[in-house]
């Protein structure tokens, strides 16, 4: 029978802890990951702000160790795409495999950063091309470095990236920043931060690693090439949540909203991780809420029955 007392969807860290909590506090919790177990941090070439590797982990090593040690308690794990949620007495979960019953649901499903789709994004990944300052902006001390994005993010990274680089180029689409005014603010008086307005990336070059640019002016069309040793593309985030709108209540970008409990607007519906709204997008953070949300559906569960 493929009935739950706990289904989790996504398998990156903060769905790893929530299954590593429910399974050992007993509950019967089977895990779904469409892709490889760890999520987003498998491509983190060194993690070093995750607490208790004082020398710092690869991405790679520490989704392995985090699945290893979710799955010691009878964690049930099926490689497998959620396609829908349906709500009767219980929850009806329908994926690529079959479907499956739950009585409470944890969704951490994630959120993936937007592409900038240009060649040698892809083939030069943790090769200098970054998504998240905090993870590798200290890589690239006293080297130049550009920033793609004009919103709060690129602005904050870009300000993270200062601490580090002797340079951070801003490119931007527009001659105006969409980041807030106390950010832009600090960013067009800061001494290392520089703009490159009106301007897109056409190209990453670089063999083994970023070497530099190639830059579009929007309104003449002039190319240039810009020499940076990396590139942080900041140009927002997709999250994974519009398959669950039916279901569960999202904001107006797509993230679900969830209470202190990590409790959604649906019934034993909880959601952890990227995919909810007010996350701070770091494995630290992800665990936390993965460990709140199993114990709020292990409450949720004792309270029903
Ligand atoms: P965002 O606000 O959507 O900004 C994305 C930026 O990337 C925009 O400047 C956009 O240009 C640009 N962009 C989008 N697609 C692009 C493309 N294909 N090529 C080049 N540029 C592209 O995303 P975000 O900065 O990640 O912020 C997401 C949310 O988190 C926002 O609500 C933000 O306020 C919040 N946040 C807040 C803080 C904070 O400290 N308060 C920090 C981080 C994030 P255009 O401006 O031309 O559209």
């Amino acid at each position: 029978m493929n009935r739950y007392e706990v289904i989790v969807i996504g398998g990156g860290p903060a769905g790893l802890t929530a299954g590593l909590y429910a399974s050992r506090a007993g509950l019967k919790t089977l895990l779904f990951e469409r892709g490889i177990f760890g999520g987003q941090i498998v491509n983190a070439r060194q993690v070093d702000n995750y607490p208790g590797f004082p020398e710092g982990i690869s991405g790679l090593d520490l989704a392995s160790l985090m699945h290893r040690q979710a799955t010691k308690y009878g964690l049930e794990t099926i490689t497998a795409e959620v396609t829908d949620i349906k709500r009767g007495h219980t929850y009806n979960v329908i994926t690529t495999e079959g479907n499956f019953e739950a009585e409470a649901m944890i969704i951490a499903a994630g959120s993936e950063y937007r592409k900038l789709g240009v060649p040698g994004e892809e083939k030069l990944l943790s090769r200098g091309v970054s998504y998240c300052a905090t993870c590798d902006a200290f890589f690239f001390r006293d080297l130049d470095v550009a920033v793609v994005g004009g919103g709060d993010t690129a602005i904050t990274d870009a300000l993270e990236l200062s601490e580090h680089a002797s340079k951070v180029y801003i490119i931007h689409r527009r001659d105006q920043l969409r980041a807030g005014q106390v950010l832009q603010q600090l960013a067009l008086a800061h001494p290392k931060l520089k703009p490159i307005w009106d301007t897109v990336v056409d190209e990453i070059t670089g063999e083994s690693k970023v070497s530099g640019l190639r830059l579009r002016n929007v309104k003449t069309g002039a190319i240039t090439d810009l020499q940076v040793a990396g590139v942080f593309v900041a140009v927002g985030f997709e999250p994974n949540g519009q398959r669950f709108a039916s279901i569960v209540g999202l904001d107006e970008t797509g993230l679900i909203k969830t209470n202190e409990s990590m409790a959604t607007s649906a019934p034993g519906i909880f959601a952890v991780g990227d995919i909810r709204k007010n996350s701070a997008r770091q494995v630290a953070s992800a665990v936390g809420d993965g460990a709140t949300a199993a114990l709020s559906a292990f409450k949720y569960l004792r309270e029903k029955s």
